[in-house]
C-alpha cells in the first residue's frame, strides 16, 4: 500500500498529546542530551547568544563561561575574526567532498596545523570529530603493522583514567571502569591497561612510576601496536595532571620496543595547558597525534590526526596501499576556514600571556577550597583550574547554584573543575572561583 504521508514539520515542534510546549518543555521530552537520561534529564537552560566569555540566557541571565563549551571556545563566542571567516566562506561554497577534489580552507589549515604541530608530524588526516579522530589514529596504527607484515601487533595499550572518546574503538581505551567497560565486555576489543601515572607535575618523579609500564611493555611489545595517552593532563577520565618524565619514559619504551605512540592532544592542544601542545612539556613528539576541540575555535565540529612521514608510508605500502578510511564530510571547507582563522589568532601569540595570567591566578585563589571541608584536591595547569571533592557532587544542585552566581560551570562526578575561554578577564575568572567557593561551601 502506498503512503500518503503529508508531513507539516512545524507541527510537532508545537504539540505533543495536544499540549503547546515551550522550548524548554520540548527539549526535555523528545531530545536527549550528552552523559543524560532521556526519561529523568537535568534542567537544561536555553541559550539566546554568546559573546566573549559571557553566554545569554533566553530567560535574560547572563552567565561568565567557565567551561569554553568543553575546552573548545578558547578565544570567546563570537569573535569577529571567526565570524568573518564563516561568513566568508559560507558565500562561496559550504562542502564539496573531499575525494578527488581539495581546496584553499583545507590546504591553508593543514598548512597552518603542520607549522605548529610538533616536530616530524608530516600529514594531517581531516576527521570530523575527536572521537573519529581516535578512531583513524588507532586504526591508522593497526593498518600500519599489518602491512610491515606484523598483524600480530594488534593490542594498544594505555593508561588507566584516559578518556579518549565515545565511539568503539575510542571506548576500548578509555578508562575500563568510568568508560563502562563492563557494559558493553562482550563487544569492546580488550586492550591493556596500565595504572594511571600517580607523580604529579610539580613533584619529583618517582621510579615506580613507571615500571608497570615498563613490565607490560616488555611482556606484551610482541602484540602492541601502539601506546595512547593525554599528553600531561588526562582529561574526561578524571582531571589529572601528571609528571612529563612520564611521557618522556613512555618515548623511550616505545622506541625501545616498536610501538607507535599516539598523543591524544584534543583537549591539551592549542595552549590550553600553557604549552601549546601537551607533549611540548616533556619535550618529546608523537607518532600520530589527534586534535580537535579548540580546533575551530569552538565553532563546529572538525578534528585532525596527524602523522610522521614514516607512519604515513608505512600504511600505504603493500596492500591495499591506501589508508581505509574516508568520513562523508571529510575537510569541511566552513569548518576549516574558521579553524584556519582560529590557528590565526594562535599565531598571533596572545594565548601565552593570557593563559599565563589565568595560570597564575588560578593559583592564588583556587587553593582557598582546599580549607572546605568537602574539598580533597585542588589542581591548575595553564588555564585549568580543577576542584575534587570527597563525594560525587549534586550536578543538579549545583548547576542551579552556579546559574544563580552568574556563572557556567559544569561539574562531573567529584569534579568541579573550569577551562574558562583564554580572553576572560581577571574580574569574570574571580567570578568564577568565588563561585566554586561558595558552591562548596554549602556542602
Ligand atoms: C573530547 C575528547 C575526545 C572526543 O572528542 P569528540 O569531539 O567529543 O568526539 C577524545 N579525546 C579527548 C582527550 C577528549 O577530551
Amino acid at each position: 500500500m502506498r503512503s500518503n504521508r503529508v508531513v507539516n514539520s512545524d507541527q510537532f515542534t508545537t504539540f505533543t498529546n495536544g499540549y503547546i510546549l515551550n522550548n524548554t518543555e520540548f527539549d526535555k521530552r523528545h531530545i536527549w542530551h550528552p552523559y543524560t537520561s532521556a526519561v529523568n534529564p537535568l534542567p537544561c537552560y536555553e541559550v539566546a547568544g554568546a559573546s566573549g566569555a559571557k553566554i545569554h540566557l533566553a530567560s535574560g541571565e547572563t552567565l561568565i563561561d567557565g567551561m569554553s563549551s568543553w575546552w573548545a571556545a578558547i578565544h570567546g563566542y563570537n569573535h569577529p575574526e571567526l565570524n568573518a571567516a564563516a561568513h566568508e566562506q559560507v558565500d562561496k561554497f559550504s562542502h564539496v567532498m573531499f575525494g578527488g577534489l581539495t581546496h584553499e580552507p583545507a590546504v591553508n589549515l593543514c598548512r597552518q596545523l603542520l607549522n605548529m604541530a610538533p616536530a616530524g608530524m608530516e600529514r594531517v588526516f581531516l576527521a570530523d570529530s575527536g572521537s573519529v579522530s581516535v578512531e583513524v589514529a588507532l586504526k591508522m596504527a593497526l593498518q600500519y603493522w599489518a602491512c610491515q607484515g606484523r598483524a600480530d601487533k594488534h593490542k594498544v595499550i594505555t593508561s588507566r583514567n584516559g578518556y579518549h572518546g565515545d565511539t568503539f574503538a575510542a571506548m576500548s581505551v578509555c578508562d575500563p571502569v568510568n568508560g563502562m567497560h563492563s557494559l558493553f565486555s562482550n563487544v569492546l576489543t580488550p586492550q591493556l591497561f596500565a595504572p594511571a601515572p600517580q607523580t604529579r607535575y610539580e613533584q619529583t618523579f618517582s621510579e615506580d612510576d613507571i615500571l608497570p609500564l615498563e613490565e607490560l611493555f616488555e611482556a606484551h611489545h610482541n602484540e602492541l601496536a601502539a601506546f595512547i595517552i593525554e599528553p600531561i593532563v588526562q582529561g574526561a577520565g578524571g582531571m589529572r595532571i601528571y609528571h612529563p618524565e612520564y611521557l618522556r619514559r613512555a618515548r623511550q619504551l616505545c622506541d625501545q620496543y616498536d610501538v607507535l605512540l599516539i598523543c591524544d592532544e584534543i583537549a591539551t592542544g592549542f595552549g590550553r595547558t600553557g604549552n601549546l601542545f601537551g607533549c611540548e612539556h616533556a619535550g618529546i613528539s608523537p607518532d600520530i597525534m589527534c586534535v580537535g576541540k579548540a580546533l575551530t575555535g569552538g565553532y563546529m565540529t572538525l578534528a585532525a590526526t596527524l602523522c610522521t612521514e614514516d607512519v604515513a608510508l608505512g600504511v600505504c605500502q603493500g596492500q591495499p596501499g591506501v589508508f581505509m578510511h574516508g568520513p562523508t564530510y571529510m575537510g569541511n571547507p566552513l569548518a576549516c576556514a574558521v579553524a584556519s582563522a582560529s590557528l590565526t589568532l594562535i599565531g598571533q601569540n596572545h594565548w601565552q600571556k593570557q593563559v599565563a595570567d589565568i595560570e597564575s591566578q588560578l593559583k592564588q585563589t583556587l587553593p582557598a577550597c582546599l580549607s572546605l571541608a568537602a574539598v580533597k584536591d585542588v589542581r591548575v595547569l595553564g588555564a585549568i583550574g580543577v576542584v575534587e571533592t570527597h563525594h560525587p557532587v549534586d550536578v543538579a544542585r549545583l548547576q542551579r547554584h552556579f546559574v544563580k552566581a552568574g556563572v557556567w560551570i559544569r561539574p562531573f562526578n567529584k569534579l568541579v573543575y573550569i577551562m574558562p575561554p583564554y580572553i576572560i578577564s581577571g574580574d569574570e575568572l574571580n567570578q568564577l572561583t568565588d563561585a566554586i567557593y561558595m558552591a562548596l561551601s554549602k556542602n
